[in-house]
């Protein structure tokens, strides 16, 4: 049986990982990234040079990269705000969740992704969600995708698996993975070429990559990366 996935693939340290570790285990690979009207479009546009990247530089891998779909999703825009979305300072909210939390946004990226993939005829979906470094999202714990593993592939009348492979990773281990996937060449093209920060800065350029170097996001791509340094 040929084995095709799609990637939610967001241009993001984790979602290039992805990308990487189903070009390795299924025969044709294609990416969906969602447009929900990001504060920042910097991730949207490190998308296409990041495809490119791995096409040139892999080339075991290249002949499997299928096709990239955007889709648009500003419905997450009116369901309500977030500081994805608007222009807010982060911060932990009441219920003990960061105000970056777009309520069930990973439900909607998975059941659109699905509907695509049938209609493409691939049958396995490929995300980065993780239990381990994450900010609490519930939408990201590995029995809610389980669940929905479950929900796609009864709704949909055929086989949908949902993949995670850095559900229990910590973002040290992540880039341990890019090093055993595509060794130092993955290594490199990751910290170049992939868009992590918040607050979407790309001016600055630390040894794990572009950033602000002080959100969440640069945080804990600087603290995974320094662990991964010292392994
Ligand atoms: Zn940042």
């Amino acid at each position: 049986m040929i084995r095709k996935a799609l990637v939610l693939f967001s241009g993001g340290q984790d979602s290039t990982t992805c990308l990487a570790w189903a070009l390795t285990r299924f025969e044709r690979v294609e990416t969906i990234g969602f447009d929900y009207g990001q504060r920042h479009r910097i991730e949207l546009d490190c998308r296409g040079v990041i495809r490119q990247e791995i096409a040139s530089r892999f080339p075991q891998w290249a002949g499997k990269l299928g096709e990239d779909h955007l889709l648009d999703l500003s419905l997450i825009k009116h369901l309500g705000s977030s500081a994805l979305t608007e222009d807010r300072a982060i911060e932990m909210q009441a219920n003990g969740l960061p105000n970056t939390f777009v309520p069930a946004r990973n439900l909607l990226f998975l059941t659109s992704a699905a509907a695509l993939a049938y209609r493409r005829g691939l049958d396995a979906l490929v995300g980065g969600m993780c239990e381990t470094d994450y900010s609490g999202y519930p939408d990201c714990r590995d029995n809610t995708l389980k669940a929905l593993q479950v929900a796609l592939s009864l709704g949909l009348d055929a086989p949908m698996t949902v993949e995670t492979p850095l559900m229990f990773l910590t973002k040290a281990q992540t880039w341990t993975l890019a090093r055993q996937l595509g060794g130092a060449a993955l290594v490199n093209l990751i910290v170049e070429h992939t868009h992590t920060c918040y607050l979407g800065e790309r001016g600055k350029r630390f040894d794990w990559g572009y950033g602000c170097g002080a959100c969440p996001a640069c945080e804990l791509r600087k603290n995974g990366w320094e662990t991964y340094r010292q392994t």
